[in-house]
């Protein structure tokens, strides 16, 4: 990695996964790529920090449901190409107070959408969930469902495959560098860098939390919310005690303060033995990035501890080690992701394409796909629904 160019067909900034499966995807279809990252690939300043991310199917929103499935084939054949287990099926459990949503969404509604779709579920109140799983002292009224295809994304596997199968292909990948700006015309793009310019025909700002540092220049700024999360692992108190992935639907804390958890089992690909439990509360941030777990994470934590004490026996209730994440997701919460180009946002704007926000690390080899797609001009049949605009009023995913 490292190797100097001037110009390339696209240019993607951000070698976080989504700028990685993008660069992977033009590359496979032998067009010149080259990616620039400002820290090093696998960092943990962005929004990919930690080992692992839930996979699931169920969405309140029925066209992210079938997003999921459409993706999943997608997985395995980045699993197949890399040689390498990457979304583990541990199953999903989804539980806790119907009615409540949060911006994971809403176990009814999404009990609904996969009704509606065929995928099969099961239904079980809070005696089978404490049965079951090992839960406990849950009030009597939380139900929810297990979904089997649920699971867990290897997110080091996941950097490592694509970085891998995008140099192979031909891609170019430079670390330690920062784009500082993207200025499109009638010919290309000139991509301004602490390395110095380059250009492109067109370029992918796959830069997560930062993206609206270059997009604010462009003068169409995404209405991005960034915030901190913590987590934390906690150990098994036997050798036989797993999880499948879950997350507990909980009254807010006070108002507008999310007060559910979220978890894993058993990380089935390092034989740690922990198992990550977190609250999914919000903290703030600036989008500067820090892996620093500050006081206000440790007080969530100390949260979390609680509630695994109450609910998990089978957990001893002290956290082991902690890590912190940034996050972004759109401001409008209607709205799960931002995916497109600037055509008609600014000035030759279809030469920019732009993925930021969400819960999207399930999404990554279909955003990948999506963006490589609309960077090379093709109008790939994956993309329905995706109108090639990105900004106010007119925004694709
Ligand atoms: C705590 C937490 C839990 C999550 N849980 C889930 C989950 O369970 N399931 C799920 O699907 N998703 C989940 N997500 C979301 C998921 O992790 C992200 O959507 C995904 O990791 C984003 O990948 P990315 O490539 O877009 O961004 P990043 O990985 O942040 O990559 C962007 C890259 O761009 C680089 N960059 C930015 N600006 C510049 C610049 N100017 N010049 C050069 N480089 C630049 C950055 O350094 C960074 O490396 C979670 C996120 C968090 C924080």
């Amino acid at each position: 990695m490292g190797t100097r160019y001037r110009h390339a067909d696209v240019l993607v900034v951000g070698a976080g996964p989504v700028g990685l499966a993008t660069a992977w995807e033009v590359a496979r279809r032998g067009r010149t790529v080259h990616v620039l990252e400002q820290f090093d690939v696998g960092h943990d300043k962005g929004s990919s920090a930690g080992l692992e991310r839930q996979w699931r199917i169920q969405y309140s929103q029925e066209q992210w449901a079938r997003l999921a499935l459409r993706t999943l084939p997608l997985w395995r054949e980045l699993e197949s190409a890399s040689g390498r287990e990457l979304v583990h099926a541990t199953g999903s459990l989804w539980f806790g107070r119907t009615g409540v949503a949060t911006s994971e969404g809403e176990i009814g509604a999404a009990a609904a959408v996969l009704d509606r779709l065929d995928v099969p579920f099961e239904w079980l109140t809070a005696a089978d969930i404490e049965r079951r799983f090992g839960f406990a002292g849950l009030p009597a009224d939380h139900e929810g469902f297990h979904q089997k295809d649920g699971g867990v994304i290897d997110v080091r596997g996941t950097l490592e495959a694509l970085t891998e199968l995008a140099l192979r292909a031909g891609a170019t990948v430079t670390e330690h560098v920062t784009v500082h700006a993207v200025e499109p015309d009638g010919t290309g793009v000139t991509v301004r860098t602490s390395l110095g310019d380059h250009r492109a025909d067109t370029v992918v700002i796959a830069a997560g939390a930062f993206a609206d540092t270059l997009l604010g220049l462009l003068g169409r700024p995404l209405d991005l919310h960034v915030f901190r999360m913590v987590s934390a692992y906690f150990a098994p108190r036997t050798p036989a005690f797993d999880l499948p992935t879950w997350y507990a639907f909980l009254e807010p804390e006070e108002p507008g303060i999310n007060g559910s958890f979220y978890g894993f089992g058993r990380n089935p690909w390092t034989g740690s033995g922990l198992v990550r439990a977190a609250p999914d509360t919000e903290l703030p941030s600036t989008a500067t990035g820090s892996s620093r777990v500050d006081a206000a994470g440790i007080e969530r934590l100390r949260r979390t501890e609680s509630w695994v004490r109450d609910h998990l026996p089978g957990l001893v209730p002290k956290f082991t080690g902690a890590s912190t994440c940034l996050a972004a997701l759109p401001a409008d919460p209607g709205r799960q992701f931002f995916l497109g180009s600037l055509h008609g946002q600014v000035p030759y704007g279809e030469r920019v394409v732009v993925q930021s926000a969400g819960w999207a690390f399930k999404f990554v080899p279909s955003f990948g796909r999506l963006c490589a797609e609309l960077a090379l001009g093709l109008d790939g049949e994956t993309h329905t629904g995706a109108d090639g605009a990105l900004v106010p009023g007119a925004v694709s995913w």
